[in-house]
């Protein structure tokens, strides 16, 4: 095992600050320096700390052993993912999937806890992870910084996060994201968190890693962000995401550079995968039921707009950020797949305004913003012109919801999935006034609450949800192929001897 770089999540309340402290991080770095700045592709990145600002940080290093020391002069490097911490959190969770090492907890001097911080911390603290709080924005005038320095652990301390000064061991760094004041504390702070936690993987051993972040695009195919947690990663490697093995066509850092390999903590953009993975997907990890549905969800999505003309949804995007604009519009590409669903009306950055809504009433878009504001006067306005304003901060629910939109765009209603199938080869009365439908299995499964659909020569008759289900005199679950059952719907449906019935579920 050797030391591998941390993997470093940012949280905390809207406007605290984290993507400044992110950007200011990235642009300082003595790479983006020496090649005069470095445009983001992915949503992490790496930076590398000199040398020389490790004496400086006598206090940090008095701390560590020195075995400890020596792996660490090695290796000072910090990777960062910036996809929303508790998107990061709550999908990879889930999975079981440990992305970030560190958690910074940027909390804005001014404001102290918001309810997005305590929701951070939950987050953190159920992820055990260990956590540095990053008092952000020191810089703002007419700020007692001592005071509201106070104020915040005071409230921290409420939360069971124990400053230092508290007894505790989570350390607390007053920093500027604005003015750079503070962030190489922090990167200091990090390293030294990271030392003591012992971060370490083999770069020998078979590779492990999490994919962050995953489109479909338009000439590359599906494309995925893999962060690499052990093991080496090389082109023309074969590796099982979600369940799919792909053979890796192409590597990318996070700036866009080709690569043949990449070793622990790393981030990569991916090429050459079969399907698009889940977010959260584990490297060498069999599929997972959820996974299937969403990979059944887009390829139905997909099959359906293979079929019929297609209408449009125009849209206008405004986004923080270009990046943020770019990575959007990527994403929705995918919808453009088969034929033109989605039509890119305007995209820009800044605040929604009130031409973005003339315009969007006089073509007939939406309008869609992402980590930008609405004023109330161009709310108002949305509203006489019946125009849809929709914001988000969070990729993938901007997506989801663009899906349902073009899904029920395309009329094709519900996406449905057929179980089970029965003929009803008999009926018999039960108590006052319900009836029995003794039917024959004819495919699938049909089981106790699923919702039914009865069908009398291609006909919908009606539906309804299975309420009872018996095989012979006994009381079951579920049916097979080849059983023959007694069938109780609730609400009653107007079957006869003759009909299908169809068990189903809604996607
Ligand atoms: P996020 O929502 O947490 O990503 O916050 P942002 O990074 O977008 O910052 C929100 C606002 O606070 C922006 O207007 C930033 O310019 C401002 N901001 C962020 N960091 C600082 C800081 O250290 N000092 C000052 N004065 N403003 C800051």
């Amino acid at each position: 095992m050797s030391s591998r770089p941390p993997i470093v999540t940012i949280l905390g309340h809207v406007d605290h600050g984290k993507t400044s402290l992110l950007d200011f991080i990235r642009k300082s770095s003595v790479a983006a320096k020496e090649h005069g700045g470095i445009t983001q592709h992915i949503g992490a990145y790496q930076i590398e700390i000199p040398q020389e600002s490790k004496s400086r940080e006598s206090e940090a290093n008095r701390e560590i052993p020195r075995q400890a020391r020596d792996d660490f002069a090695v290796s000072r490097k910090i990777t960062f993912i910036d996809t929303p911490g508790h998107v990061a959190f709550e999908k990879m969770r889930s999975r079981g999937a440990k992305v970030a090492d560190i958690a910074v907890l940027v909390v804005a001097a001014d404001d102290g806890i918001m309810p997005q911080t305590i929701e951070a911390i939950k987050h953190i603290q159920e992820a055990k992870v260990p956590l540095i709080v990053a008092v952000n924005k020191i810089d703002l005038p007419g700020i007692n910084l001592k005071v509201q320095l106070e104020k915040i652990k005071k409230q921290l301390s409420d939360r069971e996060i124990l400053a230092e000064e508290y007894g505790g061991d989570v350390p607390i760094v007053p920093l500027s994201a604005k003015t750079g004041e503070g962030v190489d504390k922090l990167l200091e702070t990090i390293l030294l968190v990271a030392e003591l936690n012992e971060i370490k993987a083999d770069p020998n051993t078979a590779v492990a890693g999490v994919v962050i972040e995953a489109n479909l695009d338009k000439f590359k195919g599906p494309v995925a962000t893999i962060l690499v947690r052990s093991g080496t990663l090389k082109k023309g490697d074969e590796i099982l995401i979600g369940g799919v093995k792909s053979k890796i066509r192409g590597l990318f850092d996070f700036s866009g550079k080709s690569v043949t390999l990449v070793g622990p903590s790393t981030p990569v953009e991916v090429l050459g995968l079969e399907v698009v993975p889940a977010v959260g997907a584990v490297l060498g990890e069999e599929p997972k039921a959820e996974e299937d549905l969403r990979q059944q969800q887009t390829q139905s999505l997909v099959d359906k707009l293979k079929q019929g003309p297609a209408k449009t949804l125009k849209v206008i995007i405004k986004a923080d950020k270009q990046g943020s604009l770019e990575a959007i519009q990527a994403s929705l590409e995918k919808f453009n797949e088969e034929s033109q669903v989605i039509n890119f009306i305007a995209l820009g950055t800044g605040d929604i305004g009130e031409e973005n809504i003339k315009m969007a009433a006089t073509v007939g878009a939406i309008v869609i913003g992402f980590n930008v504001k609405v004023t109330p006067t161009t709310q108002k306005l949305a509203e006489n012109e019946h125009v849809l304003i929709r914001t988000y901060n969070i990729i993938y629910e901007l997506l989801e919801d663009v899906e349902e939109v073009v899904n029920t765009l395309l009329e094709v209603g519900q996406l449905e999935e057929v179980l089970g199938k029965a003929n009803i080869i008999a009926e018999f009365p039960y108590g006052k006034s319900d009836r029995v439908a003794g039917c024959r299995m004819i495919g699938g499964i049909i089981a106790k609450g699923q919702r039914i659909r009865v069908i009398r020569e291609g006909t919908l008759i009606g539906e309804t949800k299975l309420k009872a289900l018996r095989k012979v005199k006994e009381e079951v679950n579920k049916v097979e192929k080849g059983n023959d059952c007694g069938m109780l719907f609730d609400p009653p449906v107007d079957f006869q001897t003759g009909d299908v019935i169809e068990s189903f579920r809604v996607i």
